[in-house]
């Protein structure tokens, strides 16, 4: 899939502006604060209605403007789309696909997928646990409704036993009820680490094989599924999955109800990540974390591309800072092939790449 052509009219800083797009590799370059990270956003938008860095879709519209009109020229599933989105200050927003109403972004999602890098994802490999675990959330969730919905219903009775176990002092017949919590969970948690396991294995693959060209074949990627202990194959079948989650509950009751909270189940995923065989949060220097980072991403596009037959545009936000001549050079000629948006405030990028360059000035672009 790809993006063809964009028009932008009162989007963050851009008055009015039309744009057409290379189906390889589209660099977007120019000073700090042009609107490179803003014509960015614009798109992903169109691929989900939500902004990955707004709270709400004013903050999205021109300071002195009362409208935004966003519309992209998409080609995906072998099909031309026009995907029109207005966002007013006084209206709720309509959003139509070739002239039809969509009700919600993931009706904007059935044309057009994105993966985006924003410099924040540098976190999923520094910080803890819970950023991968979103990482993978997210990607699952998008993929796959069963998991969304066993994911809605884990967090539901999550909540719920954690208030059991808090307010068992005062109201201790609430603990009547906890095997019955405690069973489901275990059941919905078989359903979490089943498709986790799968995902992480397949990322697995293809982001060793991302970090690997991209250092120059010199660093080895490994990443592994992290999981409830007491599950000794999260591959395996669901039942014996919901069996090992309520053995390791069994074990960490009296634990749960000293210290009043859940202790025990896949709400502590992790997917843990080694370079060269060193832990990378701890040991990585900036470039790696960047490329490992990057490599987590474009594993994410080759499993949209297996799930959806077609590959997601992949948007990457400032990703050549820090990488030297070599690991740039890769991801500018590489990648080429499938429709990539790369921002970058180095002029250099360019010489490396066959694509399109754009020009951003003040919300105006200039096309090279
Ligand atoms: P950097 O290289 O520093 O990341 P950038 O080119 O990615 O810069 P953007 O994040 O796209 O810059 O933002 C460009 C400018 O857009 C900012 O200076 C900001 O003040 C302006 N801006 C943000 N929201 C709005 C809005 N709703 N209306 C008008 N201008 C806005
Ligand atoms: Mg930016």
């Amino acid at each position: 899939m790809r993006v063809d052509a964009l028009t932008l009219e009162g989007w963050r800083n851009y008055q009015r502006q039309q744009l057409t797009f290379d189906d390889g590799c589209n660099v977007i370059y120019g000073e700090n604060a042009q609107g490179k990270t803003n014509l960015l956003e614009a798109i992903v938008y169109l691929s989900c209605g939500k902004s990955p860095r707004a709270h709400g879709d004013r903050e999205l519209i021109g300071f002195d403007r009362q409208d935004a009109l966003l519309v992209g020229q998409i080609f995906s599933r072998q099909r031309e789309f026009v995907t029109d989105i207005r966002l007013s200050r006084s209206k709720r927003r309509s959003m139509t696909v070739n002239g039809v109403k969509a009700k919600n972004g993931a009706a904007l999602s059935d044309v057009l997928h994105t993966v985006f890098f924003a410099p924040e994802d540098l976190f999923l490999i520094r910080a803890g646990a819970a950023e991968r675990r979103r990482f993978m959330d997210m990607s699952l969730c998008q993929l796959r409704p069963r998991y969304a919905e066993a994911l809605a219903e884990y967090g539901r009775l999550y909540e719920h036993k954690t208030r059991i176990l808090r307010d068992s002092d005062e109201y201790p017949q609430l603990l009547d009820t906890l095997p019955d919590f405690d069973r489901r969970l275990c059941q919905v948690g078989a359903v979490l680490i089943s498709y986790r396991a799968r995902y992480v294995q397949a990322l697995a693959v293809h982001a060793q094989r991302a970090h690997w060209e991209c250092s120059g074949e010199r660093e080895e990627l490994a990443l592994s599924y992290q999981t409830v202990k007491t599950v000794e194959d999260p591959l395996g079948p669901a039942a014996d999955i919901a069996a090992a989650l309520a053995e390791h509950q069994a074990q960490h009751h009296q634990a749960e109800l000293a210290s009043r909270l859940c202790l025990s189940g896949p709400h502590k995923d992790d997917i843990a990540v080694a370079v060269n065989g060193l832990e990378a949060r701890h040991f990585c220097s900036q470039g790696q974390v960047r490329t490992a980072a990057l490599s987590l991403k474009l594993a994410d596009r080759e499993i949209h591309k297996t799930a959806i037959g077609e590959y997601p545009v992949m948007l990457l936000d400032d990703v050549l800072s820090e990488l030297d001549d070599a690991r740039q050079t890769y991801l500018l000629t590489r990648i080429e092939d499938k429709q990539t948006f790369v921002t970058t405030c180095d002029s250099a990028a360019f010489a490396r790449t066959n694509g399109k360059l754009v020009f951003v000035d003040h919300g105006t672009v200039r096309e090279g």
